[in-house]
Order: C-alpha cells, then sequence, then structure tokens
C-alpha cells in the first residue's frame, strides 16, 4: 500500500487529490488530505461579493461534497513536516506517514503586515471577513479618492485589483456618486497589466472611465494619520478609501521545514512539478515559486500532472509527464464583459483573446458553476 498525503485542501489540493483517486482506482493507494478547513470557498467571488450581500453558502460548498470516494479528509492543520522519516504532525496531535507528498498549502494573506487593515478606510477582498468589511465601506463611501494597489509582487489573479477598478467605476456610477469620487490604481510597473498588448487595452478603457493609473507605483507603507499610502520610491498619494492587496507568503510549515524560497514559496519544477531535490514531493498551486499566475485555472491544468507522475512513479516508472504553463484568464472590465486570454510557458497572451465581449462576461459568471460542478471534483 502506497499512501499519498496532501497537505491543503485548497482548490489544487481538492482536485489532485480527486484525480488520483479517479485514475488510481484500481492500484494499491491510499489517499489522505489534511485541510482544517470543512469547506472550500471560489475565491473569485470575493470581486463581485465586495459589492452585493449574497449569502456565503452561494459560493462555499462542504468538503464532503467533492471528494471522491478513496480520499480520507484529516481536518488539522500539519505542524511539521519531518522530510528524514517522511511523515508529519497534526496539529490534532497524531502523526502521520507517507510515501508521496504533495504541498498544495496555497499562499498566506501576510495580514498583520499591515497593521492597518480593521480600521475604517483601508480593506481589501482577498478573505472572508476583509471583504464582508469591505461591503460596510463601500456602502458608507459617499465620495471622494479610492485608491486601490497590491502590496507585494506575486499576488493571486493578477488581474484582480484591475477588474475591481473598473467594477467600482460601475458602482459609483449606480449610485450616482461617481462625479463626486475619484479612482486610481497604482501599479509597480510602467503600464498596468505585465503583458504590454493587455495593459494597452486596460489603459484604453481606463481613459474611457476617467480612471487614473499611477505608475511605478512599488507600495510601502501607509501614513495612517494623514491618509497617504507610500511608495518605496517616496511618492505619496492621498485616498479617502484604500484597497490594498494584502502581503503573499508561504506558510509556516513549509518554511519550518526548509522547503520555501526566500518567501517561502516553494521551488517546484515547472514541468514535472517535483518539489526541487526532494524525492517523492510534487507541490501545486498558489504555493508554488512556478513563474505563471498565482490562480485557479493553473491548479486546474496543473493537476493532471501532479496525479499522472506520481502513479507513474507508484508503477516504477519515470514521471514523465509535463505541464506545459498553459492557463487562461479573464479580465473583468464590467459586470457584465471580460477580456479572455490565453498564456503558456513558450507564448504571451494570444491576440484572439484581447476582446472586451459580453460573451467572455457570460463565461466568467459560469465559471461558478464549472468549479463546483465539475472543476473542484477533478472531472475535465
Ligand atoms: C479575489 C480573488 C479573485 C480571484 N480570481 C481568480 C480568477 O478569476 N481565476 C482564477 O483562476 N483564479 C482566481 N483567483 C485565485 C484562485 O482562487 C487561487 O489561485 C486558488 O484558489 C489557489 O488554490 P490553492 O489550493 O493553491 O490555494 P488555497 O485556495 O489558498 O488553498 C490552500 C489550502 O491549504 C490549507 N493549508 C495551509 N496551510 C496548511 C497546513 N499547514 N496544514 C493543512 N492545510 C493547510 C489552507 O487552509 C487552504 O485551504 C482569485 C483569488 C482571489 C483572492
Amino acid at each position: 500500500m502506497q499512501r499519498i498525503v496532501i497537505i491543503g485542501g485548497g482548490f489544487s489540493g481538492i482536485n489532485v487529490a480527486n484525480k488520483i483517486a479517479m485514475k488510481g482506482k484500481r492500484k494499491d493507494i491510499s489517499i489522505i488530505l489534511i485541510e482544517p478547513r470543512e469547506h472550500n470557498v471560489y475565491e473569485p467571488h470575493y470581486l463581485f461579493w465586495s459589492f452585493n450581500k449574497d449569502p456565503l453558502k452561494k459560493f462555499t460548498v462542504p468538503l464532503r461534497k467533492v471528494l471522491k470516494k478513496g480520499v480520507q479528509h484529516i481536518p488539522a492543520v500539519a505542524t511539521k513536516i519531518d522530510k528524514k522519516n517522511k511523515s508529519i504532525d497534526l496539529s490534532n496531535g497524531e502523526t502521520i506517514s507517507y510515501d508521496y507528498l504533495v504541498l498544495a498549502t496555497g499562499a498566506r494573506m501576510a495580514e498583520e503586515q499591515v497593521d492597518s487593515y480593521d480600521k475604517d478606510n483601508i480593506h481589501h477582498f482577498y478573505l472572508t471577513k476583509a471583504t464582508e468589511e469591505l461591503q460596510v465601506a463601500l456602502k458608507n463611501f459617499n465620495g471622494g479618492t479610492i485608491v486601490i494597489s497590491p502590496s507585494t509582487v506575486p499576488y493571486k489573479c493578477p488581474p484582480a485589483p484591475i477588474e475591481f477598478a473598473f467594477l467600482v467605476d460601475r458602482y459609483l456610477r449606480k449610485r450616482k456618486i461617481r462625479d463626486k469620487s475619484t479612482i486610481k490604481f497604482l501599479y509597480p510597473l510602467l503600464r498596468p497589466y505585465p503583458e504590454a498588448r493587455v495593459a494597452e487595452k486596460v489603459k484604453e478603457l481606463y481613459d474611457k472611465r476617467g480612471i487614473e493609473f499611477v505608475e511605478f507605483f512599488n507600495y510601502e507603507s501607509i501614513d495612517k494619520e494623514n491618509n497617504k499610502v507610500i511608495s518605496l520610491e517616496g511618492d505619496e498619494i492621498e485616498y479617502d478609501l484604500l484597497i490594498l492587496i494584502p502581503p503573499h507568503e508561504g506558510h509556516k510549515v513549509i518554511i519550518e521545514a526548509g522547503l520555501g524560497d526566500r518567501e517561502g514559496f516553494v521551488p517546484t519544477d515547472r514541468f514535472t512539478l517535483k518539489v526541487k531535490d526532494h524525492d517523492k514531493m510534487y507541490a501545486i498551486g498558489d504555493g508554488t515559486n512556478l513563474p505563471v499566475s498565482k490562480s485557479g485555472a493553473v491548479s486546474h491544468f496543473s493537476a493532471p500532472t501532479v496525479a499522472k507522475n506520481i502513479l507513474l512513479e507508484i508503477e516504477g516508472k519515470e514521471p514523465t509527464a509535463k505541464y506545459n504553463g498553459f492557463t487562461i484568464c479573464f479580465v473583468v472590465t464590467s459586470p457584465r464583459r471580460s477580456m479572455l486570454l490565453f498564456f503558456s510557458y513558450k507564448y504571451p497572451p494570444k491576440k484572439f483573446g484581447l476582446h472586451n465581449l459580453f460573451i467572455y462576461g457570460f463565461f466568467k459568471k459560469a465559471f461558478k458553476i464549472a468549479y463546483f460542478k465539475a472543476l473542484l471534483k477533478g472531472y475535465l
């Protein structure tokens, strides 16, 4: 019996567990998923949830409803990884051993590094509680300057703060307070998106809607008393409401096991998804240092490679499956419209996906259904 242990039951961990369960049906394996949470949240919905009050259950699902037969869920935190003895200590006092280990712990939102969160006018939409607080702040906003900025790179879903600017523009227009408001999007590069053609399109739409783009702004700190956000270069921007994407880093269990890089992300072979310099250990999702976006789409397209390589190794074969970096990304430009981009390690976003179309907006919304009905369950 070969025991495969997966730490982290977010989209990546659930997806890999289910894919192994489906493809390894006839093999003598056991699959254990360590995840303290009993539910999975569809994070992309936080973007829209900032502006409405859908009940949380509309975009969460209990793990027991999506895990395939053959996947055992242990509701605990992995507190220590002992690489030498191939064992993991858990917060419930148990220690479990593994033959194969998958690290799927995601990125930690290091909110404590921004000690001004929780105050009236500094918020984000990357966690449930934070988004609920933002909903209230937006409702109470009656005009002034809204500033949107990442605090560090990389962060999950690179277009999310760009999209937020589009949606907040629409929200303020609907409330008839757009003419009393300024929206500023700050970004560390000279353009509002890493890829030139996408940046050009975003800039064109920002100009049309009167959203100001502030280039080359590397967030450093907040002057809370004077409501100013300050860059590494010493620039200061005043705000009435600041939306600051929280700093991202790897989880403690990864860092303490010596499995993380400087930010705590796992050095991972970009093709095989094996953890560098470690046998029978794989990593997937936001917790890796892969040169692709931290996104659910990357988890989806890379999960088959992890599952296949583990099953090949179990059969005594070489882990030859390779992830080519392919991913897709919607860039929401209004509640109903999106651009659709395709990337891989080899090519930048494909041109045909750049249109700002209603149909892509429909797909973006429909994705939530596909996520719960098919993607989480390991189909497709
Ligand atoms: C606002 C927003 C919008 C987004 N929009 C999009 C989008 O449009 N398209 C897209 O593709 N992606 C989008 N994403 C990104 C996407 O949601 C994530 O990339 C994806 O969920 C990552 O999954 P993951 O499993 O790697 O990490 P996570 O979902 O973070 O899961 C990691 C899991 O590991 C668990 N864990 C951590 N440490 C331990 C431990 N020590 N022991 C046990 N368990 C542990 C955590 O509890 C967590 O459940 C968005 C994200 C946000 C926040």
